[in-house]
């Protein structure tokens, strides 16, 4: 028998929770944090100061010996910088462990070394980091020893945000304010905020790790730069949604423990479509403490896979020709009188405010498609996104087929009196219907797709960090409702205004609904006609951060100044030219030192065997023409490595940074690819047994 877990006392026994703080701090005090963390606006130092004690104090008595602003810089993971509670001893040498409400509530990292798109002049060096109240503290675990975390939004000396936590606080507050304006006009009097509620499904591979420390490309790039494909793929499906092997269902379990120890509601675990990938899905909640979560899960998952002797892949595509990993962001807005605003709801009032809701998404998504493929960009995701297996390149919404024609019939009519599963619609005081809920459609090509009470948008990478794509879902949902909101106001006859505002709204925007299959050529072309965007990779998205449309957006709900949004543009040039610089060397490094060395010491052992087969008087004619063959790749193989030092030499000399990065993209990569070639094709012929690295076969297949 199994030992029997607690679930129920474990979880949340390494978090400092709301019911934490409840118990331990004095009744005035913990209201005053209860009315920060709704309200907003900042805690009194002198409340602060109780604070931080009893948070230090129940550190400690879990083994705590070091805090932590824990924050998330542009680097798309998390940072932390430790220091001990130890303060200065008195005479007699005794030392107490202290932390004050100053260090809880503020720290000072030194911000130069990361990533600020020239926003921080060199010599103004000094960060910020704020605590984020809305995110509770935990401990986190490891060879270091047990640290209190922090969750902290970065900023630099003048208030510019250097993280991803910042601008996603900031939207949160823009979609909250508009959303309360649109449930308002429905007769909402009691709801107070609208939270974005976020559940992340994660995607991951898992490799044996002794194989994994044997490839220089995937320590360095998380991703095979080479690899013939293994006689095998996910071509029978049968990996998906299978039986979980023994050493896989051992790491799920302890990976669920520490994530339940961490507040983290890890809930679904299962196999995915390609051999070795797997996903975790967590119970949503509210978008920054998804974000906060979604970084948890990815870090525990790498850390637990070493105890495993196993090493877990986040990178978007692992291996060429199975498909790669992402993660689906599941995105909706809920009240805090428990009003889901997309829920299709249960009476024809709650109908129309959802058709109103919908109206806006369609607008919103729209209106700005090209940043919603630029918020879910990263280096990794480029070999996704438009390469038939993730997500198109293309942003459409699908609705599922009850909805498409209610939208339809409002679009031809100004009515919708029927509904396609042929039941009665309750049509009430309006022409809109009542609704069903659809949560059974699926199309798993779309992009963002509507399952029945949310939004789920598909295309986000699974190494890259959610707060982009949900920082820029609230900011463009909360415009659309602003401008609804705007015109429903002033409306005379507010039951006409909003008919009419949600036809026209559907009317404009019905082009960004597609429910067919968005991986198809015709798609493509279809697309094309209808005017939307295809932004085939990140630094072709990246423009789209500074466009007026885009500047005038997050200006107006103060979620990014243009000088903000101007260095995030400069770092994805600089973050895309350095990972594939990275790509490119260890390519160099992997050909020049293993592979080529490899292929001459087996082309060696045919010429030898081709001479004494000759002089024994044998026919040697297979020998001969697999050592012609194996020669010829080799000689390709060189001349390719050649050329890759030379691009990445020349790239090196280019100054501007974007135009580094399309170098990079146009000329680097494209002799990267052919480099891999004759390689990947010497594979198949050269003896197994003194290949230098471990195959696809036997990274996917031997967990
Ligand atoms: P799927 O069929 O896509 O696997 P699931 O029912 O498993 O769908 O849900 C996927 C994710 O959607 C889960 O993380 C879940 O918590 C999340 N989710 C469900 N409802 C909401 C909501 N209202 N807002 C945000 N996420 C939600
Ligand atoms: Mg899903």
């Amino acid at each position: 028998m199994s030992e029997v877990l607690n679930v129920e006392e474990l979880f949340g026994s390494k978090v400092f929770t709301l019911g934490k703080m409840k118990e331990r701090l004095p009744r005035s005090v913990y209201k005053e944090v209860k009315c920060v963390m709704d309200k907003g606006g900042e805690l009194p130092l002198a409340t602060a100061d109780v604070v931080a004690k009893a948070m230090k104090d129940w550190a400690v008595e879990n083994g705590a010996t070091h805090y932590t602003h824990w924050f998330q810089p542009l680097t798309g993971i998390t940072a932390e910088k430790h220091d001990a509670f130890v303060t200065h001893p008195d005479d007699e040498g005794h030392m107490l462990m202290e932390f004050s409400g100053k260090e809880l509530i503020k720290g000072e990292p030194d911000a130069s070394s990361f990533p600020s798109g020239g926003l921080r002049a060199t010599f103004e060096a000094r960060g910020y980091t704020a605590w984020d109240m809305t995110s509770p503290a935990f401990l986190k675990e490891d060879a270091t020893g047990v640290i209190l975390c922090i969750p902290t939004a970065f900023c630099s000396y003048k208030g510019e945000a250097l993280d991803k936590k910042t601008p996603l606080l900031r939207s949160m507050e823009a979609i909250s304010a508009q959303a309360l304006r649109i449930v308002r006009l429905f007769g909402n009097k009691e709801a107070t905020k609208v939270a974005a509620s976020v559940g992340a499904e994660q995607e991951y591979f898992l490799v044996d790790r002794e194989k994994y420390l044997q490839r220089t490309d995937l320590i360095f790039a998380g991703r095979t730069l080479f690899g013939a494909a293994a006689p095998k793929g996910q071509e029978l499906e049968d990996h998906y949604f299978g039986t979980i092997r023994e050493r896989v269902g051992a790491y799920m379990k302890d990976l669920n423990i520490e994530l339940w120890k961490l507040g983290v509601t890890a809930r679904t675990q299962h196999n995915e479509v390609a051999p070795a990938q797997h996903e975790l899905a967590p119970i949503y909640e509210s978008a920054n403490i998804a974000v906060d979560h979604n970084q948890l899960v990815m870090e525990t998952m790498k850390k637990v896979a070493g105890r495993h002797g196993l090493a877990c892949l986040l990178h978007e595509k692992p291996f060429a020709g199975v498909n790669g990993s992402g993660k689906h962001n599941n995105w909706s807005l809920g009240t805090d009188n428990g009003v889901n605003m997309l829920d299709p709801g249960d009476t024809p009032n709650e109908n129309i405010q959802f058709l109103l809701v919908l109206a806006c998404i369609l607008k919103a998504v729209d209106t700005h498609a090209e940043l919603l493929r630029q918020s879910a960009s990263d280096v990794g995701n480029d070999h996704r996104l438009g390469a038939n297996e993730a997500p198109p390149a293309i942003i459409s919404v699908f609705l599922g087929e009850q909805l498409e024609d209610v939208v339809k019939q409002l679009v031809e009519t100004g009515e919708a009196a029927r509904c396609l599963d042929g039941g009665k619609l309750q049509t009430g005081v309006s022409t809109l219907p009542d609704l069903d809920k659809d949560a059974t459609d699926r199309n798993r090509t779309s992009p963002f797709a509507f399952t029945g009470n949310k939004f789920e948008f598909r295309m986000v990478g699974s190494s890259d960090s959610i707060a982009s794509p949900n920082t820029a879902l609230n900011a463009i949902v909360a415009e659309a409702f602003c401008e609804a909101a705007d015109e429903l106001e002033k409306a005379e006859d507010f039951d006409i205004a909003v008919h009419d505002l949600i036809k026209k709204y559907m009317t404009e925007h019905q082009r960004i609904i597609f429910n067919g299959d968005g991986y198809s050529e015709e798609w493509v072309h279809e697309a094309e006609r209808r005017g939307l965007p295809n932004i085939k990779s990140m630094i072709e998205a990246a423009g789209t951060l500074t466009t007026d449309k885009t500047v005038k957006l997050f200006e107006k709900f103060g979620i990014f100044t243009k000088v903000e949004l101007e260095s995030r543009e400069e770092i994805i040039y600089e973050t895309y030219a350095k990972t594939i610089n990275i790509e490119a060397l260890t390519m160099v490094a992997m050909a020049g030192r293993q592979y080529i060395p490899a292929v001459i010491k087996y082309s060696k052992s045919l010429a030898d065997s081709v001479i004494a087969l000759k002089s024994a008087g044998a026919e040697a004619h297979v020998q001969a023409e697999l050592l012609n063959a194996v020669s010829a790749k080799l000689a390709a193989s060189k001349d390719a490595l050649t050329r890759l030092e030379k691009a990445v030499a020349e790239a090196g000399t280019i100054h501007n940074a974007k135009e580094q990065a399309f170098f990079y993209k146009d000329t680097v990569r494209a002799v990267m690819d052919e480099l891999r070639a004759p390689i990947d094709e010497l594979e198949m012929i050269v003896d197994k047994e003194m290949w230098p690295v471990p195959s696809y076969a036997d990274l996917t297949f031997e967990v």
